[in-house]
């Protein structure tokens, strides 16, 4: 197996044959919401990409069950503790199936719950290492004490006086400053974890290895925490106040109190403690594992659970890798309140999971927050898929089918042809683009080890960029008239092939399903899963090959349709694969019902008026409004060919690329006065929704926009004198 080390941010020390990722595991009061789904989806494509690679791979995520809080919300819904885990672990089974994140799918490996039987018996395991060990200043790193203080059950942890809201009448307790809710008082005896004793240990292995933290900034807080100096942590609740939990061994007066059980489960699911978990898994094959948490679970991952570790005597973890928080459009944050919470079941009815994944990915600078609204994700797939990815493949696929009769054309342009081909201004020499994609493959690799998925899809855009300059300069339909252009038409076409291979190899990670339709579309059998983006080498597209049938792969979504959709649906209970119970029935709080009545509050945003088309109608007969305007898609098309239509001087058959999948066929009344060949390659303005209508035995799929001149109303094509996209919007 080829290893090689993962440079830049993520320095590696270990042995790349197999490769450990989880997820937090999401604490089971509470619903899947797009915090659960961004850090799936960030796991599932780091997975798939080491899969890629032949590194034998194992991707956790699951749920932590365990606490006063569950046994709360049990009681209230009259079930049994595991009762209530189950009836949320079944939504959050809903959804990663509806993503297409489990087992089924390619995603993760486990769906790892800490009700699990093995689970209990390997934390059980992990105490007694833990009790007994010395510390690093050689006292027992468990004892027994009595704990006096405030607890927090939605936060699970006991809060500190700077942790807590003091009461305002003397006699009631104080308040979460997280939860805004009571705090519990509790006197009893407990478990201590002397963690106290390891603070400098701990400042020695961020010293020592210094991406254990990632990214720097949340590596400088966490070390700045731990001088501050470490108190000591309760680990245990009486059974009396807190039974559903793990026993302490041999002492089951006592609970294990949450984040000792918790955070226990990313060893104890592959086998820690557990013989039959060992050999299905394996915790000496596959830990030490990298983490992947919020910043708000941080300083239990990085400061806890390696202190925990170091107690029991076990390897530190890969890394913990801290990414940031999803806020709306506006910087605020996402909550009921404001009405601006992105809901799963929204996204997964309107939206292609690629979709979801690729805006995932894409739009936040990972370790940084990100912004997240349903219009910013509409035109993001419209822009870089449909107009981008989608309409490369479709248009490539298209002229192949078209001018190649279905197969892979040949790249190669034997002497003879070459003037000819440096004559339509096509760069004869394939060094140029196969040198350019693999600058590029190795870029956008070097970006994703770095966690960089950002920079690294700008990369492989910049490759759909350069492909659609490609095509647009050669114009493959001007090649096609000419047979002496035979060559370089197929020099055109072939690449672009080979680069759409590429790109599926190296996007599949981000986007599973619409690489392995592009592999698909491109005849080419098995799966971009299966190819390691380091072995791709330029011309093992094999030309001959018979593509398979082309299918739109990102339909252009209709942003003011679809809006309006989601605003109405916010108010009405929705229908998709995602279910979600009906308030009353859910886990504990409010932030656990997706869709509840309440959060109705969402206004359809105000149409955005733009001054320059008030304006523009000033003076015209009669004012409409922004909304009546926008009810008008008006495209940028090129013009691919242009034909007179027998027994008509007036209409021309056109057909024009306004960045779809097909291009359209229209039927314009300019003959009179445009030759059909000064049509082909311009760029015009195209009325896109107007409804088709059948004409001369063709039917007409929009209508172009002219100047009506002079006396005979004479047309003049709107044009544009700068580079524009096709299918970029007017407005
Ligand atoms: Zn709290």
């Amino acid at each position: 197996m080829e290893n090689f080390c993962l440079a830049g941010a993520f320095h590696l020390t270990f042995s790349m044959n197999t490769f450990y990722i989880t997820t937090p595991i999401f604490y089971a009061n509470s619903l899947p919401h797009l915090g659960h789904l961004y850090v799936m989806i960030v796991s599932d494509a780091i997975a798939r990409h080491k899969r890629q690679q032949g590194i034998e791979t194992y991707f956790l995520t699951g749920t932590d069950e365990h606490g006063i809080n569950i046994e709360r919300a049990a009681r209230k819904a009259g079930r049994t503790p595991k009762g209530q885990a189950d009836h949320v672990v079944n939504y959050f089974k809903q959804m990663t199936a509806a993503f297409g994140l489990d087992t089924e799918h390619g995603g993760y490996d486990i769906f790892m719950r800490t009700s699990e039987p093995f689970h209990y018996e390997g934390v059980g395991e992990f105490w007694r290492r833990a009790a007994r060990a010395k510390t690093p200043k050689g006292n027992d790193a468990i004892y027994k004490g009595h704990y006096e203080g405030w607890f927090c059950a939605p936060c699970a942890a006991y809060k500190t006086e700077d942790e807590y809201e003091k009461p305002k009448n003397p006699g009631e307790p104080p308040t979460c400053l997280v939860h805004d809710t009571p705090l519990d008082r509790v006197s009893e005896d407990s478990y201590f974890f002397r963690l106290s004793d390891y603070g400098e240990a701990l400042l020695d292995l961020y010293e020592s290895r210094p991406d254990f933290v990632q990214p720097e900034t949340r590596r400088n807080e966490v070390t700045s925490f731990v001088r501050g100096g470490l108190q000591d942590l309760s680990v245990s609740r009486l059974r009396s106040s807190v039974s559903w939990g793990v026993p302490v061994p041999d002492d089951p007066e006592h609970t294990m109190y949450v984040w000792f059980d918790a955070l226990t489960n990313y060893i104890t699911a592959i086998g820690f403690g557990n013989e039959e978990r060992e050999h299905a898994v394996g915790f000496e094959k596959f830990w030490p594992a990298l983490h992947l948490v919020g910043k708000d679970i941080l300083r239990f991952h990085a400061v806890y659970w390696p202190a925990f570790l170091m107690a029991a005597g076990l390897e530190q973890p890969r890394a913990v890798i801290a990414h940031g928080m999803w806020l709306d459009p506006n910087g605020r944050k996402l909550s009921k309140t404001l009405g601006n919470v992105i809901e799963l079941d929204v996204l997964n009815k309107h939206f292609p999971i690629d979709a979801v994944r690729y805006f995932c990915m894409r739009e936040m600078v990972f370790g940084q927050d990100g912004r997240f609204g349903y219009e910013g994700l509409i035109d993001r797939t419209n822009s870089d898929l449909a107009s981008g990815l989608g309409n490369l493949s479709s248009r490539t696929l298209t002229m192949i089918s078209r001018y190649s009769d279905g197969r892979i054309p040949s790249g190669v342009i034997s002497e003879d042809k070459l003037l000819a081909a440096k004559r339509a201004g096509f760069d004869t020499d394939e060094t140029t683009i196969s040198g350019f994609v693999e600058t590029a493959r190795n870029q956008f690799l070097q970006h994703f080890e770095d966690f960089a998925f950002s920079k690294a899809l700008e990369v492989a855009w910049s490759v759909v960029a350069r492909m659609d300059k490609m095509i647009s300069d050669a114009k493959p339909w001007e090649l096609a008239k000419d047979e002496n252009q035979k060559q370089t038409l197929n020099a055109v076409l072939y690449r672009a092939a080979e680069v759409l291979r590429w790109l599926s190899v190296l996007l599949y990670p981000v986007m599973p399903g619409a690489t392995e339709d592009i592999w698909k579309q491109l005849g080419i059998s098995g799966s971009p899963a299966r190819i390691n983006p380091r072995d791709l080498k330029w011309g093992e597209l094999s030309d001959g090959t018979n593509i398979g049938e082309v299918k739109p792969l990102f339909p252009r979504i209709d942003k003011v349709k679809t809006m309006k959709e989601i605003d109405s649906a916010e108010v009405q209970s929705p229908k998709s694969n995602v279910q979600v119970p009906d308030s009353g029935m859910h886990a504990t709080e409010a932030d656990a019902v997706p869709n509840a009545p309440n959060q109705a509050e969402t206004v359809p945003a105000p149409a955005q008026q733009h001054a320059t088309q008030a304006e523009a109608v000033a003076g015209v007969a009669s004012y409409i409004d922004i909304t009546e305007f926008t009810k008008v898609d008006l495209r940028v098309g090129q013009v691919l060919t242009a034909a007179r239509i027998p027994k008509s001087d007036k209409l021309l058959l056109l057909t024009v690329d306004v960045g779809e999948e097909k291009p359209r066929t229209i039927l314009a009344g300019i003959a009179e006065y445009y030759e059909p060949e000064s049509m082909v390659g311009r760029k015009i303005a195209v009325v896109s929704n107007l409804k088709p209508r059948k004409m001369r035995g063709h039917e007409s799929q929009g209508m172009l926009l002219a100047a009506s001149v002079g006396e005979g109303d004479r047309p003049v094509l709107a044009t544009f004198t700068e580079e524009v996209p096709n299918g970029a919007r007017l407005k």
